[in-house]
């Protein structure tokens, strides 16, 4: 496997590694190898969802059925 040509995400870096996840091109700086995907992916795993983001201007009203006052 002859890889060649920049790292996909700074296209400066020696692209050495591949990600195993999206099968970019990274170089050492863009690669994590605690996972072995490109840091991109990693990022995304580490935070899945965003429930802030998710929501668009519900904000933390508090819909839940949950108050009970008997
Ligand atoms: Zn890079
Ligand atoms: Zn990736």
């Amino acid at each position: 496997m002859s890889i060649s040509g920049g790292c996909e995400l700074c296209t400066t870096g020696d692209a050495s590694f591949g990600c195993d996840r999206c099968g970019k091109l990274v170089c050492d700086e863009h690669y994590d190898r605690d996972s072995g995907y490109c840091t991109e992916c990693a990022a995304e795993l580490r935070r899945p969802h965003d429930p802030v983001e998710e929501r668009d201007d519900d904000g933390f009203d508090d819909g839940v059925d949950t108050y009970r006052v008997d």
